[in-house]
């Protein structure tokens, strides 16, 4: 058996897929042998055609004749005299690598119909990507990492960056074991999202397992088991049954409203990452999002997302939260949330470093983009935006001046703006929280992240299994910083809500609901469990 910090809730029996890592290096080195070459490409195009055709088959089986279509689309432009043509010719006539002639091909394909005026030929650009990436990583002999057959997977790995969380396929994953990480990294906090069971800090499990063994985790109390026996599995096949009896009950909550026993009402939110997250936030019952991680809309994929496209996420969101409160938090990039497209400086403590709202303020272009579609998505709903890591009253106001240029500029074009959007700040640094009553003067509402905010109190790395023994939401210095934080807020008459991962924490709740916290903001999955202990508090 083997011991990790319980990342998300549940119990899972299925099959073990290690995850490799493997990066694709592309060089410039010349090919002496030029048939050699187009023939590594021939191949590696024959033995993309073969996985296509395994996985439109089962497209076929799974989701019918329309979805699998898509991948006759991919397979077409393998047999594509244009676009392999291409590819050859810079071989042929360059000397490039097969490698670095594909890289090159596909990113001005992928440039031109990105270009283009018609919306279905600029879909096409996606479509040139996942063949391109195919064909890469068959001609640098990697085996699609997330090409998960198998239903009852648990995936392995020795650490899942936000974005490969994101990809796993529900339908297959039913849990993920990690070597590395904490309950507050990006990863543990997407499983809770999906609601899948994680073990994560398991030190060597990617060592510890084979291919196809099969498991049981432990979502609840950190454990994994490894080949179990017959007596293993029953006891929890009879867990899990139970477990899933007892989140049947709690549905009964969907629809109540979070009070106290002397009647406080208490917001219960949810934090979503993904704009289609918000159907389950929806399905438990929240009275609104109180934290929209904007940085997923960056990530798993190549290039910024335009002001239309973020325009389309966020005014999502808005209609179908009908008039709910949204907050949603402007781009916190950096620490453990890096975009491949982005360069970013290779700094020695990236969490205490060029992240969130201090890249904002440098990259105005990227954050002008960003507050524009925030803005013209105000007039659909009740909009509440708030800016991370703020650690001085100066990094709001100019935040607050780049709000004011945009909003010129977006009525000057004939673009509505809400005039009732709420403007508020994360308090995530001590620094913050040691000054809330000053900082309540100028802002609408106060959020705590206290994910960093615990982390940057205690000098502990949020990330490191190490360490995690400290990591302690109920120390006492952390405790007086978040009373100091509600206690700031009330002065000024403003609210205060909390979108850290103690929020959803039914050990610290009665703590927070004393201490007079307004809004309590976590995982879609633990938003039941949370107003049935609101519920019982005095
Ligand atoms: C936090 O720090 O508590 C928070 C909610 O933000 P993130 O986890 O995205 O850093
Ligand atoms: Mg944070």
């Amino acid at each position: 058996m083997k011991i990790g910090i319980p990342a998300s809730r549940g119990y899972a029996i299925g099959q073990a897929f290690i995850k490799k890592h493997v990066e694709l290096n592309i060089t410039e080195e010349k090919v002496q042998d030029v048939a050699k070459e187009k023939d590594l490409l021939r191949k590696a195009c024959e033995k993309s055609k073969v996985q296509l055709e395994k996985i439109k088959k089962k497209a076929l089986d799974s989701m019918g004749e329309e979805k699998a279509m898509v991948f006759d689309a991919h397979l077409m432009l393998f047999d594509d005299p244009e676009f392999i043509g291409a590819i050859e010719g810079e071989i042929e006539n360059n000397g490039l690598n097969a490698l670095k002639a594909a890289s090159d091909v596909s990113s001005s394909y992928v440039a031109i119909f990105e270009s283009m005026e018609d919306e279905y030929m600029r879909e096409r650009a996606a479509d040139i990507k996942d063949v391109a990436k195919r064909l890469m990583n068959n001609l640098a002999g990697i085996e699609d990492s997330f090409d998960i057959e198998e239903t009852n997977t648990i995936v392995i790995a020795h650490d899942l960056t936000p974005s490969d969380t994101a990809q796993l396929d529900k339908e297959k994953v039913i849990a993920f074991l990690t070597n590395i990480g904490g309950r507050t990294s990006h990863s543990a906090i997407m499983a809770r999202t999906l609601e899948i069971p994680a073990v994560v800090g398991l030190h060597d499990i990617t060592e510890s397992v084979q291919n196809g063994d099969i498991l049981i985790v432990d979502g609840i109390e950190g454990r994994v088991i490894i080949d179990p026996d017959h007596e293993t599995v029953t006891k929890y096949v009879a867990l899990q049954e139970a477990y899933n009896q007892e989140k049947e009950e709690l549905k009964k909550l969907v629809d109540v409203k979070a009070k106290t026993k002397s009647g406080k009402r208490i917001e219960v939110a949810g934090n979503i990452g993904k704009p289609e997250d918000v159907h389950k936030v929806l399905e438990n019952g929240a009275d609104g999002i109180g934290l929209f991680r904007t940085e997923f809309l960056y990530m798993d994929r190549d290039d910024m997302p335009t002001e239309e496209e973020q325009f389309g996420s966020y005014k999502y969101v808005l209609e179908k939260m009908e008039g709910k409160p949204v907050v949603i938090r402007t781009l916190d990039i950096g620490g453990d949330k890096q975009l491949p497209y982005l360069a970013m400086p290779n700094e020695m403590n990236p969490f205490l470093g060029y992240r969130a709202i201090r890249l904002c303020l440098d990259r105005t272009d990227l954050f002008k983009i960003q507050l524009r579609a925030l803005l013209r998505a105000s007039v659909y709903g009740n909009l509440k935006v708030m800016f991370p890591m703020v650690s001085s009253l100066s990094e709001f106001q100019k935040s607050k001046e780049l709000v004011e240029e945009c909003t010129v500029e977006l009525k000057a074009e004939g673009h509505d703006v809400s005039e009732s959007i709420e403007w508020g700040i994360m308090v995530e640094i001590p620094a913050a929280a040691v000054m809330a009553d000053e900082l309540a003067k100028h802002v609408d509402f106060f959020s705590i992240g206290t994910n960093d905010l615990i982390q940057y109190t205690l000098a502990a790395d949020r990330m490191s299994e190490k360490v995690s023994y400290l990591y302690d939401p109920m120390h006492p210095a952390v405790l007086r910083l978040i009373k100091m934080t509600i206690d700031g807020a009330h002065s000024q008459g403003k609210w205060c809500g909390m979108c850290g991962e103690m929020a959803g924490d039914e050990t610290a709740i009665p703590t927070l609901v004393e201490y007079g916290l307004d809004e309590f903001s976590m995982s879609a999955s633990s938003i039941l469990r949370a107003k049935q202990v609101i519920l019982e508090q005095e």
